[in-house]
């Protein structure tokens, strides 16, 4: 039988012993240490109990992938969302209650026509068209497509998406990536396309200016499938719908790809539980005060309702929708302005409703507290960082570089690290300088994402922005400076790996039995055994046993430790056959610095 350390079976799992620990904990198997050895059956229970966590983790996460979803008649658009992202922080979307309308944004490269398809889809689409039509400022409309409703936010681009998504919320249900057929995919429609990963939602492809003549579709779908988004066409599972924003052509296509989407992901809320909604825009209004767009995810927002968003509390004034009518509520999947908080709240905090004003006021009370800056406010340096986290396995990176050619280097060098148990992702590299969206998208994932620059500097707001949210940003003019202090980084994120040093060799003399099993007589022939000791257990120099001391005494006594040329009783843990003539190696597990 072989045994198995705990940090062992960690690295197997590919996470760090204190990780597995802690899990195991939770899992009801507690004592557990990362030099404690398993059994085979032992094990086996772990690795399935784990992986079995595991699975239920990830399958809240991504309620895409629940196993009771129906079986979708075609084929799921499930965008290429890489290892690395799959991990990224989301907000539960509920998945019980009535279905709701998806929630979408628009993202695409500048001048490709986001702006041009959100006028015209609100145009010819509009819900509530009789009650006046013109919207009003309010930052998110929604469309009717034979009864069927869309919730569009209404401000374009990935910087907006990954704001509102940067404190934790998720407000968008799938993105709209828009490509003009023009111009193909730009820098910023790959920026737009790794925000939308790492922000694990589906995305349909709109294909934008069809009606120019020297607009080249398939050129399009070559540059998607070289960034892993193969069109249906092409037997990818990307959805592309090819449209004319400025003509109005294929409009409702694209709406019906949306909602044939929304249907697949089985979007859900229930009107009568917590009420939820996410802040898309706020501001100052000169003579209504703070004002507030929220989409509600559950629950329903009514008028006169208590509300707390991050630190700003207030009682409902007033509900308005995109006409600039009052309305009693909003149930899930619609947006409403809100007028009665106290304060401007936070773009990407949730909204959510109390019961009384002292709760109220002491909710956003302890929420602006959560919401300060954790970092102190200055530029930290990797080693400050991961001298303050906790052990962990990833580490995410954005990367930006002078040149097409430093960027590829960059990534090429990044590539030769390699240490065992630890994973370096890129969420998204890109040329030109650091910007506020690059700082936007590392703090959206995780708090330990950080903003790399080689041969770049952050522009003045990029900086700024790094410094409040507490995001690492570092900046090289030497690649292997950059390599360097990575790898260091990296290491320093290593689960601990410990090496045995024997302290002393033990002989089995007589054996005496009691209750909880037999206790070994032994005579320490080098060295010492120590309370704490490891012992390897041989018979004619083969070993049958690697594990720890359940007691040591001398003369009836516990005992510390028992050193060469003295006697001492031993009883192991979970080892009851021992023999006489049987050699105990004792050792000790020391911590290897890296
Ligand atoms: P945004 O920066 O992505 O919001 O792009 P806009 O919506 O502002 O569009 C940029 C330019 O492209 C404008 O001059 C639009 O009129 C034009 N445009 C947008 N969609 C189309 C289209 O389908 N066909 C043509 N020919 N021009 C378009």
């Amino acid at each position: 039988m072989v045994r198995k350390r705990i940090y062992e079976i960690a690295r197997e799992l590919g996470v760090s012993s204190k990780d597995l620990v802690t899990k195991l904990e939770e899992m009801g198997l507690s004592g557990m240490k990362a030099a404690n050895s398993v059994d085979e059956d032992e094990y086996t229970l772990i690795v399935n109990l784990y992986r079995e966590e595991g699975k239920k983790a990830t399958a809240e996460e991504k309620p895409a992938e629940k196993a009771a979803a129906p079986e979708p008649e075609v084929a799921k658009p499930q965008p290429a969302v890489p290892e690395a992202l799959v991990k990224a922080p989301r907000v539960r979307v509920p998945h019980h209650g009535d279905p709701r309308p998806p929630v979408v944004s628009v993202l695409g490269h500048i001048d490709h026509g986001k702006t041009t398809l959100l006028d015209a889809i609100r145009e010819s689409h509009l819900a509530e068209k009789e009650a006046g039509g013109i919207t009003q400022g309010v930052a998110a409309y929604q469309v009717d497509l034979h009864g069927k409703r869309i919730t569009f936010i209404d401000t374009p681009g990935h910087k907006a998406f990954t704001g509102m998504r940067a404190r934790g919320a998720q407000a968008t249900d799938i993105a709209v990536l828009v490509v003009a057929a023009d111009d193909g995919v730009m820098a910023q429609t790959v920026e737009a396309i790794d925000h939308i990963r790492a922000a694990g939602i589906p995305m349909v492809v709109a294909v934008n200016k069809i009606d120019k003549p020297n607009a080249d579709v398939n050129k399009v779908l070559g540059d998607l499938a070289q960034h892993g988004l193969t069109p249906e066409a092409w037997g990818g599972d990307t959805i592309t719908v090819e449209i004319s924003a400025l003509q109005g052509t294929n409009i409702e296509e694209l709406l019906e790809m949306l909602l044939l989407v929304a249907e697949m992901e089985d979007l859900r809320a229930d009107p009568k539980g917590a009420t939820e909604a996410v802040i898309i825009e706020s501001h100052l209004s000169a003579g209504r005060g703070p004002v507030a767009t929220a989409i509600v995810r559950n629950g329903t927002l009514s008028d006169k309702d208590w509300v707390v968003a991050g630190g700003a509390w207030g009682r409902v004034k007033a509900l308005l929708d995109e006409t600039g009518a009052r309305r009693a509520s909003a149930k899930p999947g619609e947006a409403v302005q809100v007028l009665g908080f106290g304060e401007v709240p936070m773009v990407g905090t949730t909204l959510a409703v109390a019961q009384s004003q002292a709760d109220a006021k002491s909710a956003a009370a302890a929420q602006a507290e959560a919401l300060k800056p954790k970092r102190d406010r200055r530029v930290l340096t990797l080693d400050e960082l991961f001298a303050n986290a906790e052990e962990r396995v990833r580490l995410e990176l954005v990367l930006k570089a002078a040149s097409t050619g430093g960027l590829e280097a960059a990534k090429r060098e990044l590539d030769t690290i390699h240490i065992e148990g630890v994973e370096l992702g890129i969420l998204h590299a890109g040329v030109g300088a650091i910007t506020e969206s690059d700082i936007l998208l590392a703090s959206s994932v995780t708090q330990d994402a950080f903003v790399v620059g080689f041969g770049v500097k952050p522009d003045a707001k990029a900086a700024r922005m790094a410094e409040q949210q507490g995001v690492v940003l570092l900046t090289y003019d030497i690649i292997y400076d950059l390599v360097d202090e990575i790898g260091r980084a990296l290491k320093r994120r290593l689960a601990p790996e410990f090496e045995e040093v024997q302290t002393g060799v033990v002989e089995v003399r007589n054996l005496f039995k009691i209750p909880s099993g037999r206790v070994a007589g032994c005579a320490v022939v080098d060295g010492k055994v120590t309370r704490r000791s490891h012992v390897r257990v041989l018979r004619n120099e083969k070993e049958i046993f690697v594990g720890e001391i359940a007691s040591l005494r001398r003369f009836e006594e516990d005992a510390k430790e028992v050193l060469a040329g003295r006697e001492c009783g031993i009883h192991l843990k979970d080892f009851d056959d021992v023999e006489v003539g049987d050699k105990l190696i004792a050792f000790d597990l020391k911590e290897i610095e890296r």
